[in-house]
């Protein structure tokens, strides 16, 4: 029987359960984005958690301490996540760290007697996301976490966790399943295309899934209708068509198309968008790519300043008119 929370997650669930009764008292749970990692390290903390845990090392799902877990109510766990702040205007947004505040919260967590007697569970996710404070203020006790506290950690990108916190760390890599496994599950999930919805979150199902879902394909279409005809494109009206689409989606689906443009400008080839290979491949011919280098890698930094809503037109708008002046006009179809 299958128990994973997702199938191609079954072989790293197995090494999970085989360790139910001696747990890492550190894990860290690594791989791309979009593959199910914190569902898994949710699965295990519930296994953690159980009371009467089944042969295989799974949770039963129906001792108080699962009911528990299930209502987000177990004493003996916490979850250390970007909170929701509300903004000036009333908007919610994500916080952009992992405080000192909630470290120190779990700090003094794990310090006390546990409610039940069995394990306590700290789940970080994402753990990359913890600023320098609220990771010193771990450190001590990922160095010698006291008895029965299981810490596991999750993150995207383990490379900008601090080194003295990944060492402290069991490692288990989460990959990208195989493209065929990915399709089959998508399309049990009723998600047409999936080959190139797949293409598009570069083999992340969950990615995949995401896009099939809600508004988001409607949005990257209005956005890559834009940017496929740079010569249409009008920044200040664009700018406020954009308005509606959330700051990272649009900063993913840009970053990908100047991905595709740099693909296509240097080995001939569409890397995400496949829908829009004709255009791309017209487009790399007139690119100049000195400035499509520029602006890709200033697109890629301005990741970090997405949380400024009251810029967003204004640094869209310039965005746009760098992006018409990466094609040149005597070149023009
Ligand atoms: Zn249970």
């Amino acid at each position: 029987m299958l128990s994973a929370p997702y199938p191609w997650l079954e072989a790293s669930w197995q090494r999970l359960r085989a360790t139910r009764t001696r747990p890492a008292q550190a894990l860290l749970l690594a791989g791309p984005r979009g593959v199910g990692k914190g569902a898994l390290a949710r699965a295990w903390a519930g296994a953690l958690l159980c009371e009467a845990p089944l042969a295989d090392g799974t949770a039963c799902g129906g001792c108080p301490a699962c009911h528990w877990f299930d209502t987000g109510a177990h004493p003996d766990f916490r979850l250390l996540t970007l909170q929701e702040k509300t903004g000036k205007e009333g908007d919610t947004r994500l916080a952009a760290a992992i405080e000192v505040e909630q470290a120190r919260e779990a700090v003094d967590f794990v310090r006390l007697s546990t409610y039940r007697a069995g394990f306590r569970v700290v789940l970080i996710d994402p753990a990359d996301q913890l600023n320098l404070a609220a990771a010193n203020a771990l450190l001590k006790v990922l160095e010698e976490p006291p008895l029965n506290t299981v810490f596991v950690l999750v993150s995207d990108q383990p490379r900008r966790l601090l080194p003295t916190i990944r060492s402290r760390c069991t490692r288990l890599d989460i990959g990208l399943p195989a493209a065929e496994a990915a399709a089959q599950w998508l399309a049990g999930q009723q998600v047409e295309d999936a080959a190139t919805l797949l293409a598009l979150s570069g083999g992340a199902p969950l990615d995949a899934l995401n896009w099939a879902e809600g508004s988001a394909l409607d949005e990257r279409r209005s956005v890559l209708e834009g940017l496929a005809r740079p010569w249409q494109l009008d920044p200040v009206t664009l700018g406020e068509r954009w308005k509606a689409i959330s700051p990272q989606a649009w900063h993913a689906v840009v970053y990908k198309w100047l991905g595709d443009l740099l693909a296509v400008k240097l080995r001939g080839r569409v890397l995400f968008n496949r829908d829009f290979a004709e255009e791309l491949a017209q487009l790399g011919m007139q690119v100049d790519l000195g400035k499509l280098l520029t602006l890709a890698k200033n697109h890629a930094d301005s990741g970090r300043t997405l949380t400024h809503p009251l810029n967003r037109p204004l640094q869209q708008q310039a965005w746009l008119i760098q992006y018409r002046h990466l094609f040149d006009d005597e070149k023009r179809p």
